[in-house]
């Protein structure tokens, strides 16, 4: 039996191994493309490979602003979440595809502006 876990990953490999990324970029930009590039996979995604050894104090900055490591929100009050880049957020709801194949390799997020105009 296999032990779980609960930390968040540690490098960019831990992110794109757990799942967790989200093909923007970001990585490549900081690291620069000699120590980590985006290329096309085998399921049509761009993910983030290591070129070559990335500093730990590049991987630092990478994990401190990734998407792909973790996503925290506020707590929830009353009059909805707060947040000073996206204003007042009334409601998150989640859905995904019941069609398996749909579900598992169609993966988008996306954000309907005109359900949280007040
Ligand atoms: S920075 Fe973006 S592309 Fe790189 S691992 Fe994180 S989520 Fe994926």
């Amino acid at each position: 039996m296999t032990a779980k876990t609960n930390r968040y990953p540690r490098d960019v490999a831990e992110v794109v191994t757990a799942g967790l990324c989200t093909s923007c970029g970001l990585c490549e930009s900081i690291a620069g493309s000699d120590r980590i590039k985006m290329t096309l996979n085998v399921n049509g995604f761009m993910r983030p490979g290591v070129v070559s050894r990335v500093d730990d104090d590049v991987n630092r900055t990478i994990m401190r602003v990734i998407p792909g490591r973790g996503v925290a929100g506020p707590e929830a009050s009353p009059d909805g979440y707060g947040n000073d880049r996206w204003g007042p957020i009334r409601e998150l709801m989640r859905s995904w595809s019941a069609e398996p194949q749909v579900r598992h390799h169609g993966a988008a997020g996306s954000f309907q502006p005109g359900s949280a105009a007040p």
